[in-house]
């Protein structure tokens, strides 16, 4: 399913490690939902103002895939609210986030990709930056 003109549902479910633990990675209806949303309020609005690929490196994660990857329990990729994007400068990419004004909940910068999360509401624009 096309979810926006770079986006597709597929690149949010696919996972390595859920094919090699043979775990199932679809998400509800509720998870899906959000999924949408987070896409076109957020990263398509984002893929567009940064002008290069983005690619997903981790959307939804069901239980046990969160489990197997580390994932905390309160993760936002449980509910389909948040994306781990890479492409060729995450912290371009957040400085064009910060510039572009978008509603986000939470981006978290490691030195590979992006976390971007984004809820319904309370939206809280918080930044975090982790060294590694
Ligand atoms: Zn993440």
């Amino acid at each position: 399913m096309q979810i926006s003109e770079h986006f597709t549902m597929n690149e949010f479910c696919a996972s390595d490690t859920a094919k090699r633990l043979r775990i199932v990675n679809l998400p509800d209806k509720e998870a899906a939902e959000s999924l949408v949303y987070l896409v076109r309020n957020l990263l398509e609005p984002l893929r567009l103002a940064y002008g290069k690929p983005l690619y997903v490196n981790s959307g939804y994660r069901c239980p046990p895939l969160n489990k197997a990857v580390g994932g905390v329990p309160s993760s936002q990729h449980l509910k389909g609210e948040a994306a781990d994007i890479s492409c060729d400068d995450p912290a371009v990419l957040l400085s064009r986030l910060q510039e572009t004004g978008l509603m986000f909940d939470q981006a978290i910068l490691y030195p590979t990709f992006l976390h971007l999360s984004l809820r319904r509401d309370n939206n809280r624009q918080k930044i975090i930056i982790k060294k590694r």
